[in-house]
């Protein structure tokens, strides 16, 4: 029998979740952005689910750019990094995808094209990363000017859209418009899924929604399901121990954990190496046979231990979400420190992925 270790997709989920977000775009036409495997859903699935409403799909790499080709799309494809070599701009030109050149380098692989590709230009407006700053673009659009490749547009990151207080997305909204105003013909992109919710954000003319569409939370305060998004993925395994701690046990590595009473303990299949974080703390929240329990212990590489006090006749065998319709991916991440987005790309190969 396989181990009951899975991620199962739930790919109504996410076209409800992308439905959602083109409702909040009003007229800006989606981007999905489906890097880093959708967000470790799956690629070639998901693309193909959102392919009949998505205008075009955004990754990171030419890599996952082919993989969407592979998939059998001939849809756009954005690539939020450019490209990483001189060779790329070729690809880019014949299978369709638009590279958001950032740095001089790439506008010089460009100019090196007898016909490039169609292409974005990255504007800095404060996250630092990559783009070139607002006082550049005259020189930059004058540099490609006459090119045979085709200009789209304009695209710009915000560095923190998810602190509701924080005035940064404002200051960079207007740093952006004020840029790009000499060029009223670009598209313009700077959505990503934090900016949807935020009252009164000019969305432009394209947003590019990512950690929405697979219903986790872009706010690190709130659910995704506060928001009306639906989770995609539900990481289960099973029990696969049941024990009875007595008063003064240790549970695992490190005795991390002792039993201050007489205590029935179930042992997880599941651990780090299946991307559970192991920085989750004593007391995260996990579902167990329709009931809330709580993780004890630290987590191994390949199990957990949960605290099953909750649990009515807990059974080895009996069935366990770690993180789903009923324990948020967002609280998971919470409990560990981190963000529902390094959880969900962290699921790892081990785990298969199963689709309904
Ligand atoms: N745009 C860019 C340039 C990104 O790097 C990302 C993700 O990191 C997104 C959009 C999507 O962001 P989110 O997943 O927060 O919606």
């Amino acid at each position: 029998m396989p181990r009951a270790t899975v991620a199962r997709i739930d790919l109504a989920a996410i076209r409800h979740n992308f439905g959602l977000a083109r409702q909040f775009a009003g007229g800006a036409r989606a981007m999905a952005v489906i890097k880093a495997d959708a967000y470790g859903h799956g690629i070639a699935r998901v693309a193909r689910t959102l392919a009949p409403d998505a205008t075009c799909f955004a990754v990171a790499c030419i890599e996952e750019a082919l993989a969407i080709r592979d998939a059998g799309l001939a849809h756009p494809v954005v690539l939020l990094q450019g490209v990483h070599a001189a060779g790329d701009m070729a690809t880019c030109a014949a299978q369709n995808f638009e590279p958001v050149l950032h740095s001089g380098y790439q506008l010089d692989w460009l100019a090196a094209q007898a016909a490039g590709p169609a292409f974005w230009i990255k504007v800095n407006t404060g996250m630092n990363r990559l783009g070139f700053r607002p006082a550049e673009l005259s020189r930059v659009m004058a540099v490609l000017a006459g090119r045979k490749s085709a200009f789209l547009g304009f695209v710009t990151h915000f560095a923190a859209s998810d602190e509701m207080d924080n005035d940064a997305t404002r200051q960079q909204t207007a740093v952006f418009a004020d840029a790009v105003a000499p060029w009223p013909d670009a598209e313009l992109s700077v959505a990503n899924s934090a900016a949807h919710f935020r009252d009164g954000q000019p969305l432009f003319t394209r947003s590019r929604p990512g950690i929405m569409l697979y219903g986790a939370s872009p706010m690190a305060e709130r659910n995704g399901s506060d928001l009306g998004l639906q989770p995609a993925m539900s990481l289960e395994s099973n029990l696969i121990a049941v024990r009875t701690l007595a008063a003064g046990d240790a549970v695992g590595y490190g005795a991390a954990w002792r039993a201050e009473r007489e205590t029935p303990m179930g042992i997880v299949a599941i651990g780090y190496a299946d991307g559970y974080p192991r920085h989750a703390g004593n007391g995260t929240p996990v579902w167990v046979k329709g009931h809330r329990a709580a993780l004890i212990g630290r987590v191994s590489m390949d199990m957990l231990a949960v605290d099953l006090s909750a649990v009515p006749d807990a059974r080895e065998g009996d069935p366990v979400e770690l993180w789903g319709r009923n324990v948020s991916v967002d609280e998971v991440a919470r409990c560990a420190g981190t963000i529902s987005y390094e959880l969900l790309t962290g699921v790892t190969a081990r785990v298969p992925r199963l689709y309904h």
